[in-house]
């Protein structure tokens, strides 16, 4: 039997009677049966452990104070919001959206910072009212609006400044964001101008200055690159403008393994890098130690979600497969890119298993064609599995970070329900969507 790649599926995923794949004590053919497919399971105790296991690594590796905040834009929902709450995570949102979520979920405020490249006003405005803990400002346009809408404010809202510090860390060009090109970040030339602002503007307070390198990242050392930036950033605020930063924030990215022979990255080596980057950094540079967050959202989330799909038919390949030299024949599934845009926006991989012979050899090689109306929708390409018919199951794995959030409606199909299992109960998060669902916006 191939054993379950044991950092590829969540904590909690074992092979059960029958060979079939289990989460959380739960047997994932019984709750494809029980709530249909498509359908992502998602494994509590994984995330709980990629929570912990962040915040220990930083209280460990840092002695000023530390925080970790969760970015939604990875997964988000009203559960999945209330974990990382009890967790004692902050979150990062990017939209009006999910700063209603995770306020209705009950996330403090406070513990909410909101990013983006193009907050519109209203929901700017929405972020101030809410009272949340920080806005990272992206660039001079959205500085003049917040000085303008919080001319006014009693209490001054914190904010940090995005800079784009010109590192291009080793990963796809679609998710790396800090290259001085990049459309995220304030330009390192435009900082003055950003303190002049800042300055004049009685309702802001600046607090931190923030970077985001791009996502898929497994070397850290671009991270120390980006530390050396900000600081090099806070000493120019302190000296040019008596601007005193408190809070250095290197943002997310840490890369996860989506196959078996990826090795999973090491949180703690991660900690002590950045930890000890900007402990040396500020001695160097006279400056006091910071407040140190970091954002994380597909080291959180991505282990624990596995998607379920029904195979619903096949087709063989020819013979002269000129281009595809090992694949014997398609298995269509009844989901795809609506659900999983990610193989076809870059070419993501994944591991892959038939959930109801989880322990069988692999007899032959195929791929896996989402059911939508677009030749790039292949779930995945060359994947060897035991022998499949229509009607059997197939589980994807690592499927929790920018899937269900990036899905869409294309062909006006149904996004999946959600379910999250602990201990053996599974729980419907999010129902699959209705015909109604659909009909709802048009007038
Ligand atoms: N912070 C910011 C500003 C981001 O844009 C992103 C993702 O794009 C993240 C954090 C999370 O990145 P990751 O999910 O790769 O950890």
């Amino acid at each position: 039997m191939p054993p379950l790649a044991a950092h590829i599926w969540p904590v909690s995923a074992s092979i059960g009677q029958h060979g079939h794949l289990h989460i959380g004590g739960c047997d994932v053919v019984t709750l494809a049966e029980a709530y249909g497919t498509p359908l992502y399971l998602f494994d509590q105790a994984t995330i709980r452990a990629a929570c912990q296991e962040y915040r220990s690594a930083f209280a460990q590796a840092y002695s000023g104070e530390t925080i970790v905040h969760y970015a939604g834009k990875a997964l988000i929902n009203t559960a999945l919001v209330q974990i990382i709450a009890a967790e004692g995570l902050g979150l990062d949102v990017v939209s009006g959206g999910e700063l209603f979520i995770a306020l209705r979920a009950g996330m403090p405020a406070a513990r909410i910072h909101m990013h983006g490249n193009a907050k519109p006003r209203a929901e700017l405005q929405q972020a101030l009212e809410a009272g949340i803990g920080q806005i990272v400002v992206d660039n001079l346009d959205e500085l003049a609006i917040l000085a303008q809408l919080t001319s006014g404010c009693a209490i001054p809202q914190e904010i940090a400044l995005r800079v784009a510090p010109g590192i291009a860390p080793d990963t796809h060009h679609h998710i790396q964001t800090g290259q001085a090109t990049s459309k995220f970040g304030l330009p390192l030339a435009s900082l003055d101008s950003a303190a002049h602002m800042i300055n004049a503007a009685p309702g802001l307070h600046l607090a931190g200055l923030h970077v985001h390198l791009g996502s898929q990242i497994f070397d850290a050392h671009p991270y120390a690159e980006a530390i050396a930036v900000l600081l090099d950033c806070a000493t120019r605020l302190q000296a040019n403008h008596g601007i005193t930063i408190t809070e250095i924030n290197p943002g997310g990215g840490l890369g996860v393994p989506y196959l078996a022979e990826q090795a999973l990255p090491d949180i703690a080596a991660y900690a002590h890098l950045i930890s000890n980057t900007l402990r040396d950094g500020c001695a160097t540079r006279g400056l006091a130690l910071p407040r140190l967050s970091v954002e994380p959202g597909r080291s959180i989330i991505a282990r624990s979600g596995v998607a379920v799909y029904r195979i619903v038919g096949t087709k063989p390949l020819p013979e002269s497969r000129h281009t595809d030299p090992s694949a014997q024949r398609y298995l269509h599934v009844d989901g795809g890119m609506a659900d999983n845009i990610r193989p076809a926006l870059y070419q993501a991989r994944y591991t892959i298993l038939l959930p109801e012979q989880a322990d069988a050899p692999a007899e032959e090689i195929v791929h896996v064609a989402g059911r939508y109306c677009e030749s790039g929708d292949i779930l995945q390409r060359n994947i060897a599995l035991p022998k499949a018919a229509p009607g059997d199951l197939l589980a994807v794995a690592t499927v929790g970070a920018y899937t269900l959030s990036m899905a869409s409606n294309y062909n006006l199909t149904l996004r999946p329900a959600v379910v999250f299992i602990d201990d053996g109960h599974a729980r419907l998060v999010q129902r699959r969507e209705t015909y109604a669902d659909l009909a709802s916006r048009d007038v």
